[in-house]
């Protein structure tokens, strides 16, 4: 039987053409792909399309889309054997880590790319990305299951898992990185897949659930020279604010000045949760290495080990939307829920 892939569009470059009445880029008709990527009819997959109205720059992007496209991957689960969403580059990497704690028992690929360069201009990047992804997320293993029953990123050549995943270049088609975790396939002459790492569901026949209510009340804070007490106290100890994320030097360090200390003690007391996540690229919190992190540590600041911004913010609205109780939410943080952590 041949594999079906369902396409959602939600908008951002790749969709783009030129309008040859005014040159101006504009979004295409998605439900005419076969005709801007020919090369799509030489799979032997169905391919259907969906597209989001209105499409948007993905800086715009709310967690209502979120909620509205695992809900749409939610209803079309039996149709098929996976799913590609186009996306904008730049919150592509929030949207995959959100998604990846939304769709609970996930046996299907569901793949996010896009492009640095518009579909319909000479040069683009997007043809390649979107190839290459159908093919992943219609691939399947010789058991008949999917090869990466996982939410990903492609993006230049390489599948990333989407909760490792973060933009790193506003220009060059190498866009994504995942410095905490290799990739999860190469594409090359062939679609290398590195099975040891790609996830595999507890059952593959589960019933796809959506954890369809996010709590935002989440704020992200980056340490840095300078910080004053009262930008501080403002963010840490807001009554709106059920948990924020503290974006810290190195391997999770930050400044020791007692007034730092004692806003973030006075927080985490009053029931706060406070996750410390490194401003550094790759490698991970340790708050056992030096005084600075120590000191964060017996204030009640949690470790986000080697969590990526993105993925502690989709986590953390995942896991809020969940249950009131903070306690078990820190239990969770801390534990690798669906791969965004290192053991
Ligand atoms: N601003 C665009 C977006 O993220 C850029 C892109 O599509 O790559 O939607």
């Amino acid at each position: 039987m041949i594999s079906s892939v369902l396409i959602i569009y939600t908008g951002g470059t790749i969709g783009m053409k030129e309008d040859p009445t005014d040159g101006t880029l504009k979004p295409f008709d998605f439900s005419q792909i076969k005709e801007e990527v020919p090369e799509l009819n030489k799979f032997a997959v169905r391919l259907d399309s969906y597209t989001f109205d209105p499409l948007i720059d993905s800086s715009d992007v709310e967690p209502s889309l979120w909620v509205s496209l695992a809900e749409l991957i939610h209803d079309r689960y039996d149709d098929y054997d996976g799913f590609v969403i186009l996306h904008g580059t730049d919150t592509m990497a929030y949207s995959a880590s959100t998604l990846s704690f939304m769709l609970e028992g996930l046996a299907k690929p569901v793949v996010f790319t896009g492009s640095q360069l518009p579909i319909g201009v000479p040069r683009t990047d997007g043809k390649e990305n979107l190839i290459s992804a159908v093919e992943i997320a219609a691939a399947k293993d010789e058991t008949g299951h999917a090869r990466v029953p996982e939410v990903c990123i492609f993006f230049d050549s390489k599948l990333l898992r989407g909760n490792r995943s973060t933009k790193f270049s506003a220009e060059a088609f190498n866009a994504f990185a995942s410095p905490n975790c290799p990739p999860l396939a190469q594409a090359g002459i062939n679609i290398r897949y590195n099975s040891d790492l790609i996830r595999k569901p507890v059952y593959w026949d589960a019933q796809l659930r959506v954890q369809s209510h996010l709590d935002t009340r989440v704020s992200i804070l980056k340490v840095h020279p300078g910080m004053t007490p009262q930008v501080m106290r403002s963010i840490v100890t807001d009554p709106g604010t059920r948990a924020v994320i503290l974006e810290t030097y190195g391997s999770g360090n930050a400044l020791s000045k007692d007034w730092f200390i004692d806003i973030l003690k006075e927080a985490c007391e009053g029931g706060k949760i406070i996750l410390n996540v490194t401003q550094c690229q790759s490698g991970t919190v340790n708050m056992d290495l030096y005084a600075t992190g120590a000191s964060l540590k017996q204030a009640g600041v949690l470790s986000g080990g080697d969590i990526t911004t993105e993925a502690a913010l989709g986590k953390l609205f995942c896991l809020l939307g969940r249950t009131e109780d903070n306690k078990r939410v820190k239990t969770l943080l801390e534990k690798d829920l669906c791969g965004e952590l290192s053991k």
